[in-house]
């Protein structure tokens, strides 16, 4: 008899699990604790390197790591106890920040858009959803006609267009730009990893002002280069953190029992030799092989038919407040670091002017930790791109733990302090060949 009611349980349950699935519901994080790490030796990093990617019981939030930094990580309920026991074990300082992370993710502190709003009103003080943004996007094609071109730059898993704009003015010749910027091509990639919602706004914000701010410093970068911004390198990724799971990082691509890779560790150039993982479930899972992902390798496609024509390329992460450049699977140097450091130097310096936003940063391998197969290291190394930098955008390491919800009022100081460095950066590369 109780064996029967047992049996009939397990069944119910079984079938439960069945549903939950079906319906796709949104996935909640009740009970899941919120600690803060600080790695005060290279061991201890060397610890939390190895637990971030371990599992998906345990979810890194910035997706950064160095020493005396605060390092944020979703522990789920039944890995509470090995946790703790293992920080205690290794002497690594580690904080509660928050006993039910769930809690924080119910506080509404983003605005997302309305999608059945009227057209014509896209704004940056709230998020947008991926239609809305392609939306608006096109509608730029038909309202500047000369300037603006829509292209396909790839495709997602689930089918979706990776979707770009070019801006190209044509005012002035090739031969009235020298030096390294007579490339003339810059290149602005974000979304590659989904829950960064404010990289996809930055982006946008950056079309827009090329396309409407009259400020004479903004006129001449917008006019002079030719500029290709794909907001969404992620698109099913993006997708997904607003049908299901706001903490969503990688591509879509089922893998076994675990879906997608990191579509950031998954570049030809040095894969998975370094800080990536090679288990599927992991948040840092570098794919089956360098390009397994339709994204990156469509992605990569496109670009590649500009080679030759790039001088700078732009990739937006969140979050931290870092400015890194190659390379990721090696302390040793590029052969222009510096310039490269000259650049970071005017950029960090520029980022700061408007609202005193510090930036850190320098070399991947060394001022974050070795991490191979990033788009920047790829755009740099196989693209031949002599400038190739990643902004870890607002806000720092050190602020919210839920850094990926900024909340959407600093979704517009965010572009114009990424403005002001962007600007300073190109007319330090101007300057360096004149
Ligand atoms: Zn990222």
């Amino acid at each position: 008899m109780w064996q029967q009611i047992a049996r009939c349980i397990l069944v119910l349950v079984g079938l439960l699990t069945i549903v939950k699935f079906a319906t796709a519901e949104r996935v909640r994080y009740d009970n899941y604790r919120v600690y803060q790490l600080e790695a005060k030796t290279p061991a201890q990093l060397a610890v939390i390197n190895t637990l971030d990617g371990s599992s998906d019981a345990l979810i890194f939030l910035n997706g950064v790591h160095s020493l005396n930094t605060k390092i944020h990580v979703l522990v789920a309920p039944h890995r509470v106890d090995d946790f703790l026991a293992l920080q205690d074990r290794t002497g690594i300082a580690h904080k509660l920040l928050e006993a039910d992370a769930q809690k924080s993710l119910d506080v509404e502190t983003e605005l997302v858009a309305d999608p059945n709003r009227r057209s014509g009103d896209y704004t940056w003080r709230e998020y947008h959803e991926l239609d809305d943004t392609y939306a608006w996007l096109r509608s730029l094609a038909e309202k500047y006609p000369e300037q603006v071109s829509l292209f396909v730059a790839g495709k997602s898993y689930e089918g979706r267009e990776i979707l770009g704009v070019k801006i190209a003015y044509n005012t002035i010749t090739d031969d009235e730009v020298v030096g390294a910027t007579a490339k003339r091509g810059i290149f602005i990639e974000g979304g590659m990893h989904a829950r960064e919602w404010i990289s996809p706004a930055t982006t946008t914000y950056i079309i827009n002002e090329l396309l409407t701010n009259t400020n004479k410093d903004v006129r001449k970068v917008a006019e002079r280069y030719v500029w290709y911004v794909v907001p969404h390198s992620n698109p099913d990724g993006f997708v997904y953190t607003h049908t299901t799971n706001r903490l969503w990082r990688k591509t879509r691509t089922p893998y076994g029992n675990c879906f997608g890779a990191d579509p950031n560790r998954n570049w030809d150039f040095h894969w998975n030799e370094v800080g990536s993982s090679s288990n599927p479930c992991s948040d840092t899972y570098a794919g089956p092989a360098a390009f397994s992902e339709i994204e990156t390798r469509t992605l990569a496609e496109y670009i590649s038919t500009l080679k030759g024509k790039l001088f700078l390329y732009l990739s937006f992460h969140s979050y931290s407040q870092l400015l890194l450049f190659p390379y990721g699977h090696t302390s040793e140097l590029p052969s222009n670091y510096k310039n490269l450091k000259r650049v970071f130097d005017v950029a960090v310096a520029a980022v700061s002017k408007r609202y005193g936003t510090r930036y850190i940063g320098g070399n991947v391998y060394d001022a974050i930790y070795p991490a191979a197969g990033a788009s920047l290291d790829w755009a740099y190394g196989k693209m031949e791109v002599p400038y190739s930098y990643c902004f870890e955008l607002r806000p720092s390491g050190s602020a919210l733990w839920s850094g990926f919800r900024l909340p959407a009022n600093q979704i517009i100081p965010t572009g114009e302090e990424i403005m002001d460095s962007m600007l300073a950066m190109i007319k330090e590369i101007d300057a360096l060949f004149a």
